[in-house]
């Protein structure tokens, strides 16, 4: 992937357009290819092309599950999918990633390939609640330039993609949080990752220049504008190349302890506690878990904070609670890796105005708010430290909060 965090904002619009496109040839190119035409020599076009962002989390991290606040965004990164009924009880499913035909009905989803299983699944999902008979298969190709395995959620992207071609294909009439609720279900129950629902929340009601404030209790979501670039600021996205996906195990250890917290405080949800009660609670927990319960508590407040400065028009004002964020992660709830603190404190070293870890942590990427004029210094920084640390080189792109799950054709 090519670094543009210094292009100008003309040509990047130009760079975006021309990505988006050859996404969507890539999609019709390669549904000609293998499902193009049938045995009997007649040819299919796709009913359509759907696509879904990736997301960035902009603050508000292990705060989904908690119940509490989160403020992801859509990035301009999508996956695309050439779909097209095919009027029997199986699915044929290829990816520019993965090209051999994966064929497999909605019954065998827990026999499939595992990246097969965030589409059929989501197929299996609506079609629990939504019966449709045996005619509900589908010939589907994706392509995507939305990073694997690096904390911006190409999973959701996946799921959310194939949530609204069914969706329209099977008129539905689904609207995106009940979406939402269905790609989550489709992660938990059937992939097996014990995610909460912020991810398909961002890939399906993120909008242009907006984040999306998500109330992970009451799942009520609003766009809340951005505005960085009318303040000459720029958000890049770094890609430390760590895979995240060996994760699990923290993951979910971080989610025990939460809910072991909740459970000994005397609380529904770790959301349900406020900072001015941390004190009391204190005494009550080991060391860990109040570490634990803390970053949460504490991250919830920054997100609400953050809100309040974007609200105001003041985006600049967001960068330190941004580098609190990150602080609290690693610190407290300890899920930031070598490569992100090193991301974070060269970018902070060079002039950035705030940074952190986005996504789960345990690898996958960081974001950082600077100046635009500073974008090039701080991404040459972080290469730099990069490679006297021997990691291999980050991608560095610019964050473009961007439109959520569509139908492109
Ligand atoms: P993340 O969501 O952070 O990118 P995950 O481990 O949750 O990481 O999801 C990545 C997995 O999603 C991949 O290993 C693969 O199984 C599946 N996946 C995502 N995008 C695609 C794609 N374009 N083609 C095939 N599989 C994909
Ligand atoms: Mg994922």
């Amino acid at each position: 992937m090519t670094d543009v965090s210094h292009v100008k904002t003309g040509a990047s619009r130009i760079k975006k357009v021309r990505a988006m496109d050859d996404l969507l040839t890539a999609a019709r190119t390669g549904f000609a290819h293998h499902f193009g035409t049938d045995s009997n020599g007649v040819h299919h076009d796709p009913d359509g092309v759907w696509s879904a962002p990736g997301r960035a989390n902009l603050i508000g991290e292990h705060t989904d599950y908690n119940g509490g606040f989160a403020l992801p965004f859509a990035i301009d990164k999508r996956t695309v999918m050439a779909v097209r009924g095919n009027g029997t009880d199986t699915f044929r499913v290829a990816s520019s990633l993965f090209d051999d035909v994966v064929a497999g009905k909605i019954a065998d989803v827990a026999t499939l390939p595992r990246w097969v299983t965030y589409i059929i699944g989501m197929a299996a999902v609506l079609d629990s609640d939504h019966p449709g008979g045996d005619a509900r298969g589908a010939d589907i190709y994706v392509a995507s330039n939305v990073p694997l395995g690096s904390g911006l959620s190409s999973s959701a992207a996946l799921e959310c993609a194939a949530g609204v071609a069914f969706n329209d294909l099977w008129q539905l009439g689904l609207n995106r949080t009940q979406l939402a609720q269905a790609g989550r279900r489709t992660e938990n129950q059937i992939v097996g990752a014990p995610t909460g629902i912020m991810d398909q929340s961002a890939s399906l009601k993120g909008a242009a220049d907006c984040a999306l404030l998500l109330d992970c209790r009451s799942n009520e979501t609003e766009l809340v504008p951005l505005g960085f670039a009318a303040e000459g600021l720029q958000l890049l996205i770094v890609d430390t190349k760590e895979e995240h996906s060996h994760a699990a195990n923290g993951y979910a250890a971080r989610r025990a302890s939460c809910e072991r917290g909740a459970r000994i405080i005397g609380v529904p949800l770790l959301r349900d506690l406020t900072e001015a009660r941390l004190p009391q609670v204190r005494d009550l927990l080991d060391d860990e878990t109040y570490r634990r319960v803390r970053h949460v508590v504490t991250e919830d407040e920054r997100v609400l904070r953050a809100v309040a400065k974007l609200r105001a028009g003041k985006p600049r004002e967001i960068g330190p609670l941004l580098t609190a964020s990150h602080n609290s992660l690693r610190d407290d709830f300890e899920v930031t890796t070598v490569r992100l603190d090193l991301v974070v404190d060269t970018a902070l070293a060079h002039g950035a105005l705030g940074a952190r870890m986005t996504g789960g942590g345990f690898g996958g990427s960081a974001i950082v708010l600077c100046d635009a004029k500073r974008s090039r210094a701080i991404s040459e920084a972080i290469r730099a430290a990069f490679e006297n640390s021997d990691f291999p080189e980050p991608t560095i792109f610019p964050a473009v909060a961007s439109e959520g799950a569509r139908r492109d054709a």
